[in-house]
């Protein structure tokens, strides 16, 4: 499901004012360039603040002409409601979720956020309502500081401090000698997979947007790391439209709701002992111990 780690480049360079001369600035530049022909329309509004209702109506939505990938789907998300999608490889969960900030646009059918169509915003404005958490983080290369407030360039140091507290990071900043300056890539420490999903973490704290997606990592972390990242992300989502790609059962179990997607499209919906209950699909797939990916 790794459509999004370009797209998140893309995102981040287009909303985002950054740092003048931080090392990788060129590479956003380069990645500008490849964003593919979504556009504001010309009387495309900016939308202060949202409250993260969404709906999809109708939508059709494929990757070349002639051959849909989704067909009619219909789906309505409450704001500050946890959805994880689950399903066979390549059913289309994770283009559903890429539909919402605008990485393509629908064929037929529209998605709306607090009833206004998405392609009625600026891109600009949608984009700084929704955040990405994903194991592909984009780190440049620079401090751990900058990389952390790039989720808000105003953010002040007390504030950067609390989203690395929040996402777990904080034990690990303290132990580099040069601690919040140390400088993170090629040419300084390198990460772990966890560590850069916490990064992630700790960007959205800063960010606070009402909407989320996690594509959550199909990897496995240790134990610990991946308690750790779970608790994070719990408390990420709390008050916000979360939807999340979901490959693990916890999380699976956890949400409000979970959607079922097959190659058919939207399968059932509901919640995990609901649907393992009513005996289809999802209870079929727990049943065999089926891994959720
Ligand atoms: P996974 O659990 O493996 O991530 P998924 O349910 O998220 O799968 P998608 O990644 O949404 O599934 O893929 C749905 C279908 O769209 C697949 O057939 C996939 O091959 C195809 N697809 C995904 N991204 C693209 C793309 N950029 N261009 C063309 N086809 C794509």
């Amino acid at each position: 499901s790794n459509i999004f780690f370009r797209p998140i480049e893309k995102i981040n360079a287009v909303i985002e004012s950054y740092p003048k001369g931080i090392a990788g600035f060129k590479r956003y530049l380069e990645i500008i360039d490849t964003e593919p022909d979504i556009a504001d329309a010309k009387d495309a509004v900016d939308v202060a603040s949202l409250q993260g209702n969404i709906r999809f109506d109708g939508v059709d939505f494929g990757y070349e002409p002639g051959r849909n990938i989704l067909s009619g789907i219909d789906l309505s998300i409450k704001s500050g409601e946890t959805i994880a999608f689950v399903g066979p490889s390549g059913a289309g969960k994770t283009t559903i979720c890429s539909l919402l900030p605008r990485f393509y646009d629908v064929n037929e059918g529209k998605i709306t956020i607090d009833g206004i169509d998405i392609r009625d915003m600026t891109l600009q404005s949608l984009r700084k309502h929704i955040g990405i958490v994903q194991q592909d983080v984009f780190l440049f290369s620079g401090s751990i500081r900058e990389n952390i407030a790039y989720g808000n360039l105003d953010a002040t140091e007390e504030q950067i401090w609390e989203a690395a507290r929040r996402a777990s990071l904080e034990e690990m900043i303290r132990q580099q000698p040069e601690g919040m300056d140390t400088i993170i890539g090629e040419r300084g420490v390198k990460l772990s997979g966890g560590q850069k999903q916490r990064m992630s973490i700790a960007r959205m704290f800063l960010k606070n947007p009402p909407i989320l997606i996690l594509d959550e990592a199909t990897s496995a972390l240790d134990t610990e790391t991946e308690a750790a990242i779970q608790k994070s992300l719990a408390e990420l989502s709390v008050g916000r439209t979360t939807l999340v790609i979901a490959h693990r059962l916890t999380t699976i179990k956890n949400a409000d709701r979970i959607v079922v997607v097959d190659e058919n499209g939207i399968a059932e919906q509901g919640g995990h002992q609901e649907l393992v209950n009513s005996g289809g699909i999802y209870s079929r797939l727990h049943h065999a111990q089926y891994q959720y990916s």
